[in-house]
């Protein structure tokens, strides 16, 4: 294999963890990003969650998620001991609950899905689940599903970013690299639409972070009265409650968004509503109109132009999906082909206008 010279555009959780796998593969790289970490990756819980994010009508993509998922404990364990930091992962799983009987026949539908696929989902009862997580409203029900983890993305990037060097060069256009790379890999997060005329657009989530001394013992998510919410517990007591979903770029979280946050965190777990509120973040997802990511190669100009890549349109699941795509990309710098669970998702399936 020929060693390349590798610029990575963007250095969010999906550039930083291809410019890893490439340089353990022994490429040189360099990241460009004037605020590394600081996008999307900086506001995401960290929910390694392929099961809770399955969807009717996306079997190709929960099939990629889960493989990515099944790489995430060799992954967590390698960049802990290659940059010496801790990422908080943590594998107690995930309690899938619902307040009310109409929380829990929406859940039920989920169920019924997520066992279709294969994937393990445990029912329950009532002493069982006050067991496992005793600061649930007593009138909550639902299920475990124990292969959903999460890590903290902001110390996984971090990591990464001891391991990789990064200039803080915002590009303005991707022929500015044509002299310092044979490659060139695109992973701009939302920004890849403007560097490329790619169809990804921003969809705005805003996430409030709660601190205090009741620690919860799993990630909790569901619905509560039908709000859906999820709550991410880190082992320093901090408790993330996410997320809004909304059609907009301004970065603005609002009153109405925070409200239902907080209202369906403190019904689900009333003893938050002592929690200090200690921030409330609001990122833009990379979304595609198939909530599908983006991961290939894309024709270049001219025959001496490098090799251009591209690996955005992660929308909900980057964190989840960054070792696969880390390792799908690296494939395709080697010379090989991308893996064959990536064959849905390669660029040429958009057309101008984006759809499939
Ligand atoms: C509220 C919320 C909750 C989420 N929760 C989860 C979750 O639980 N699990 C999960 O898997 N995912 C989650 N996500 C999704 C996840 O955050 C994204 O899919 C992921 O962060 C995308 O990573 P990225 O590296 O592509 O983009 P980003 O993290 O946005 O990084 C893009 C980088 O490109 C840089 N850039 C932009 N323009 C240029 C330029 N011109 N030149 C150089 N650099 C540039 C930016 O500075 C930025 O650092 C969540 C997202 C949000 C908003």
């Amino acid at each position: 294999m020929t060693p390349r010279r590798v610029s990575v555009v963007g250095g969010g959780i999906i550039g930083l963890s291809i410019a890893w796998e490439c340089r353990r593969r022994g490429h040189e790289v360099t990241v460009h990003d004037p605020d590394p970490g600081n996008g999307a990756s900086h506001v995401a819980a960290g929910m390694l969650a392929p099961v809770g994010e399955s969807y009717f009508g996306e079997r190709e993509l929960t099939e990629l998620l889960l493989e990515s998922a099944r790489r995430w404990p060799a992954y967590a364990r390698e960049l802990a001991a290659a940059s010496g930091r801790e990422l908080g992962h943590r594998t107690e799983g995930t309690l899938q609950v619902g307040l009310t009987a109409d929380d829990l026949a929406q859940l039920r539908r989920l169920w019924t899905h997520q066992r279709e696929l294969g994937t393990p989902v445990v029912s329950l009862d009532s002493e069982q689940l006050r067991e496992r997580e005793p600061l649930l409203h007593p009138r909550a029900r639902g299920v475990l599903v124990e292969s959903d983890h999460q890590v903290d993305p902001r110390r996984v990037v971090a990591a990464l970013r001891t391991l990789v060097p990064v200039r803080p060069t915002a590009i303005g256009s991707l022929t500015e690299l044509d002299a310092d790379a044979d490659t060139v890999v695109l992973a701009a997060g939302c920004a890849s639409a403007a560097l490329a005329g790619l169809p990804v657009r921003p969809v705005q989530g805003t996430i409030v972070r709660l601190r205090g001394p009741v620690v919860l013992r799993h990630v909790i998510r569901g619905y509560a009265d039908g709000r859906a919410v999820y709550l991410v517990p880190r082992a320093d007591g901090e408790v993330l409650v996410g997320a809004t979903v909304e059609e907009r770029a301004d970065g603005h979280a609002t009153a109405a968004g925070v409200r239902d946050l907080l209202r369906a965190a403190t019904d689900l777990v009333p003893e938050l509503g002592e929690h200090a509120l200690v921030e409330v973040s609001t990122g833009h997802r990379p979304g595609t109109e198939d909530n599908g990511p983006i991961v290939g190669e894309l024709e270049t100009a001219g025959a001496r132009a490098p090799r251009l890549l591209v690996a955005t349109g992660h929308y909900r699941h980057g964190v989840l999906a960054a070792p696969y795509t880390a390792h799908a990309v690296a494939d395709l710098v080697d010379g090989r082909a991308l893996p064959l669970l990536w064959a849905p998702f390669t660029p040429q399936r958009l057309s101008a206008g984006g759809a499939r």
